[in-house]
């Protein structure tokens, strides 16, 4: 890797050039696509003499100013930009360029998703298709005609509405006019033979609105419940935020291929078919919410990205952060509010506190990439939903919403930054954001110690904030966030429930006219994304009484945390903690908030608090844990799992879900025992099961328990489904994840499999990306798991460079392992970053982990 620049949020300038239309032409052929580009230009920086244009590996064949073929003279044609001199101040281009989508394996760009022609631009594909301004503060109205044989591809697809059509003989001619400006990294095209399903919605000022949803021939019957969820996203944000759609037609498309879960293109989503594709028998309810979520974070994206864009990409989290915040109040508004903000929690803390934690750490709005694929961080999108969460809680729910207002009537069909959404909230509310605005510069969790005093009927709570220094080593400053805190008396009523704001490095609160020390419930809702630290709590009396769903579920995890690492320096089991846990056990009320309070914690959370790294020993005493509470529950959790098992009923409502939550998870812990009266329930449930759900866990369970059933059972499993790719996502993964022995010789001859392909982003992660994060494996002793992943980058990086850098994820925790494994890690990652032609994808992130 040669020629690894970094660009600078220092060094932005304002575009000199405008576009005010452009019309597109594609002709797409089997070989080849030939495109033609014409675009109307003004200069905007009258002091500038040449355009430059970025363009990406492109065939130019003519090229014209105001109707004259230019000489090659006029123009410098180089690998990343073309550079026109001497420009007038208003005049058109027309460009003639050939490309070659089939060939195309980095899915960036228009590329084929088996026989589909489609598109993914954001954020800078736009320049593999034809030379453009490729940058988001650049916004024009866009027309574009797409010509192909009109047997094979009879539907063709663009942006906006659909304005005419033409019969061409053997070919044919679709034509599609965005009326709404916009920058090049929202272009859309599809073409292909697909199938459809179609529906309408009413605005709610009385416009009509067609709906169609599109997919490979055959699936249709899956694509009902994406439907759904776009209308009831579509109701949600004219409820919620006032926003209407503003388009004759939405249509969303599902291809297989692609690298990212879904693209919100203006009037033409298009998504990876694992976020459309769905029925009881072959997705399970985590799939179904999915969907219901990446359906209507896209479609909200119409407001918060598209009308209202990023002035350049280290704005990223301007529409990521706040459209992530808005498709999680959504799922909790439809769903359940306590289960969806655990998830939201649990997410950030597995991917974005370990990224956080990492040499790759950022702020949300970074100030430098080398690669901006690498930039879609959990960080940008999860943290950044943390940060607007937090405004939110700061102005409450009236002011938010008067704030949102008005940010979408100052600055709709802009390109604009972070302080552009700031200063709306801030004027229209009232409330003093300067002091807020640390979260979107600074890197790191912060943590905040809690001291507890009680003094004469006064208790006093002092906080300290411990802010990690930056990933250079540069020291930062304590931030300004609510906190929200309730103090509890001894019958667990709510004496006190406040919204404490913290803005110094260290301050006390004090609360007057208690008897006896109340028992403080901090971080209510997880009101800010910060570790907590505590000496003491009572957190058997929290898990027990706590009101807060939240504060409840932490005490739990927490306790759990800490019993695990009492057993790690050989202490046996907290009889207060089994106590505890049988409490919860006993719990009446939401069978899925349950499920999530009787979870112990993943590994990835243990290994978090650690130094030196061995994930050996947290194997062997978490399970140790699981054994005991199993052993010790055995009864309650067999009757949990007869009452809520019905094997022979789908059913998709909250509580036929909630059932399967609970006894899925009754099940996983009994699986601790390794008896064969568990063995036989799950052998049971993936016989007699009809939902894939129950089908899931079953296989899970007996993959890890026993390998004689496993075989058998996953044989079925794959006669059944190896048709449908979605499917045997799902049987890679649980093979992947498998913690028996032999995984990874399995994982090695599972590539050979008629079903896998490198080229298919999904099967990759699920196979590949799945067994990178599978604690064991990856990391044995013998270092083959290290070996194996490198060498699965080195190979992807050549294909789909934006999938290989993913993989080096799995290499972020580098410098926190213990000297054995982190020694044998070192020598893989010098391998990866002296490879001949790197991707600057890879180059970018195995630089940071080594430095
Ligand atoms: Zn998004």
């Amino acid at each position: 890797m040669s020629e690894a620049q970094a660009i600078y949020l220092k060094d932005y300038k304002a575009p000199a050039f405008s576009i005010e239309d452009v019309n597109l032409r594609f002709e797409l052929f089997e070989e080849y696509a030939l495109v033609t580009n014409v675009m109307n230009i003004q200069k905007v920086d009258t002091g500038v003499q040449e355009l430059s244009l970025h363009c990406r590996d492109l065939e130019l064949l003519e090229f014209w100013i105001n109707d004259l073929k230019l000489q090659d003279t006029r123009y410098v044609l180089e690998e990343e930009k073309l550079t026109i001199l001497n420009v007038p101040s208003v005049f058109s281009i027309k460009i003639i360029n050939k490309i070659y989508p089939q060939n195309n394996t980095e899915l960036e760009g228009l590329y084929k998703s088996g026989s589909i022609f489609c598109t993914q631009n954001e954020p800078e594909g736009f320049r593999s298709i034809t030379p453009y301004l490729d940058r988001p503060d650049v916004m024009s109205v866009f027309t574009t005609t797409i010509v192909a044989d009109k047997e094979k591809y009879p539907v063709l697809l663009g942006n906006g509405n659909k304005k005419e059509s033409f019969d061409l003989g053997k070919r044919h001619s679709v034509t599609w006019h965005d009326p709404h400006p916009k920058p090049s990294y929202l272009f859309a095209l599809v073409a292909g033979d697909l199938g459809s399903i179609s529906d309408e919605y009413i605005t709610a000022s009385g416009e009509n609105v067609e709906l169609n949803i599109y997919c490979d021939l055959g699936n249709e019957s899956k694509c009902h419940h994406a439907m759904k969820s776009l209308k009831e996203a579509m109701l949600w944000d004219e409820e919620k935020y006032g926003r209407e759609y503003d388009l004759e037609i939405y249509n969303i498309v599902a291809v297989d291929s692609f690298n990212m879960g879904a693209m919100e293109n203006k009037g033409l989503n298009i998504f990876n078919s694992a976020y459309v594709l769905a029925d009881e028998d072959s997705a399970s309810d985590a799939n179904f919410m999915g969907i219901q979520s990446v359906i209507a974070h896209e479609y909200f994206h119409n407001w918060t990205g598209n009308r209202i864009t990023c002035r350049d990409w280290f704005q990223l989290t301007l529409k990521e952060g706040l459209t992530v915040f808005r498709d999680q109040c959504f799922s909790a508004d439809l769903n359940s509010q306590e289960v969806q903000r655990i998830e939201d929690v649990k997410s950030l803390r597995e991917r974005q506190f370990v990224e956080d934690a990492s040499p790759t750490a950022h702020p949300i709005q970074p100030k430098s990439y080398i690669s901006m694929n690498n930039f879609y961080t959990a960080t940008v999108y999860e943290k950044g939903a943390e940060v607007i969460r937090m405004i939110h809680t700061l102005l409450g729910e009236e002011l938010y919403r008067k704030a949102t207002d008005l940010y979408f009537e100052t600055f709709d069909g802009q390109a604009v930054t972070t302080k552009d959404f700031l200063w709306a909230m801030s004027s229209a509310s009232g409330v003093d954001l300067s002091a807020f605005e640390l979260w979107y510069h600074q890197s790191g969790t912060p943590k905040l110690k809690v001291e507890e005093k009680f003094e004469n009927g006064v208790y006093t709570l002092t906080l300290t904030q411990v802010i990690p220094n930056t990933v250079e080593g540069r020291a930062q400053k304590p931030y300004f966030f609510p906190l929200k805190i309730a103090l509890l008396d001894e019958d667990a009523k709510e004496v006190v429930t406040e919204t404490l704001k913290v803005s110094k490095e260290s301050e006390s609160f004090h609360f007057e006219g208690f008897n006896l020390k109340p028992v403080l419930s901090i971080n209510r809702d997880f009101s800010a994304p910060i570790i907590i630290e505590q000496e003491y709590n009572n957190f058997a009396f929290l898990m027990k009484h706590d009101t807060n769903g939240f504060v409840k579920y932490e005490a739990a995890q927490i306790f759990a945390i800490e019993t695990i690492e009492a057993i790690m320096r050989g202490e046996e089991v907290n009889p207060r903690f089994s106590e505890a846990y049988g409490h919860l056990l006993d719990l009446e009320g939401d069978l899925s908030y349950k499920a999530l309070l009787l979870e112990l914690p993943t590994v990835s959370t243990l290994m978090q608090r650690m130094s030196d790294i061995d994930f050996d020993v947290i194997y062997e005493a978490k399970e140790k844990l699981s054994q005991h509470l199993a052993q010790n529950f055995q009864e309650k959790l067999l009757a949990i799992y007869e009452v809520n098992h019905e094997p022979g009923s789908f059913g998709m409502d909250a509580l036929a879900i909630s059932k399967r939550a609970i006894k899925n998870r009754a099940l996983k812990i009994l699986s601790a025992l390794e008896t064969r009266d568990v063995i036989e329930i799950a052998k049971r449930q993936y016989e007699e099961s009809v939902t894939m759900t129950d089908r899931v866990v079953a296989l899970d369970v007996l993959e890890n328990t026993d390998p004689e059933y496993a075989e058998v059972t996953l044989a079925d499993f794959y006669s059944k489904y190896k048709k449908q790719t979605l499917v045997m996502n799902k049987y890679f993964s649980i093979l992947a994840a498998s913690h028996r022995e032999g995984t990874l010789d399995r994982v090695m001859a599972l590539q050979n499999d008629a079903v896998y392909d490198e080229k298919v982003p999904n099967l990759v992660r699920s196979l590949i990306g799945v067994f990178a994060r599978n604690y064991k494996h990856f990391h044995a002793k013998n270092g083959y798991g290290y070996k194996f992943v490198a060498d699965k980058i080195i190979e992807i990086d050549k294909i789909n460079p934006q999938m290989a850098s993913g993989l080096c994820g799995a290499f972020k925790i580098y410098n926190k392992m213990n000297e054995k494994n982190k020694s044998m890690m070192k020598v893989e990652l010098s391998r990866i970053i002296s490879t001949h032609e790197l991707s600057k994808n890879s180059f970018e992130i195995i630089s940071k982990i080594l430095k």
